[in-house]
């Protein structure tokens, strides 16, 4: 286990090796042939989180959940050739490329034998920091899309369905956000 400045100075090693030298070019942003677009977490995902939470209650969370979990898959599928190529740990380049594309600063910090559970720890995720720029701080998690990519990323590593739950969370005051991992029998 690491402290954020550790895992920050492990990841832009890694990123260095495949990352594009000047992402925008001609007014659109791309990076490792892909196209972006940036928000502000000032009101992104707060209010869209919100909104969705007022119109469908929990159902709203699901929604962030799922299509997290969509994105994560693709992720696992769009990463793994690469990681292949420059010969790096898989959970590396998603915590090098999360970090790169200001997601936050994640790691593994348990990881138990194949098929088995996972911790994974995230510092200052986009979703938890969305929140705390407008409110002091919530009574639940919030990073249910993060949640989500997560999972479908572990399910891909791990070529099995899981179930996740995010423990701590930024929003309610802790220093980073947690989330647990566990095999569906
Ligand atoms: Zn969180």
């Amino acid at each position: 286990m690491n402290d954020k400045k550790e895992i920050e100075e492990k990841i832009q090693k890694i990123i260095r090796k495949f990352a594009d030298k000047n992402p925008c070019g001609d007014g659109k942003i791309k990076l490792l042939n892909r196209r972006y677009v940036l928000l502000s977490t000032d009101y992104f995902p707060f209010d869209l989180t919100r909104d969705l939470e007022e119109l469908f209650s929990a159902a709203g969370d699901a929604v962030l959940y799922k299509g997290g979990e969509k994105i994560g898959r693709e992720l696992y599928e769009h990463y793994l050739p690469i990681a292949r190529e420059y010969g790096i740990d898989i959970w590396d380049i998603i915590s090098a490329v999360g970090w790169y594309f200001g997601w936050g600063t994640g790691e593994v910090v348990e990881r138990g034998e194949q098929g088995g559970k996972y911790r994974i720890r995230v510092y200052d995720s986009f979703e938890a920091d969305s929140f705390k720029r407008r409110v002091e701080r919530t009574e639940k998690p919030v990073c249910h899309f993060m949640k989500g990519v997560l999972n479908g990323i572990v399910e891909g590593v791990e070529g099995r369905k899981y179930k996740a739950e995010e423990k701590m969370c930024m929003a309610m005051g802790s220093e980073y956000c947690e989330f647990v991992f566990e095999p569906m029998h």
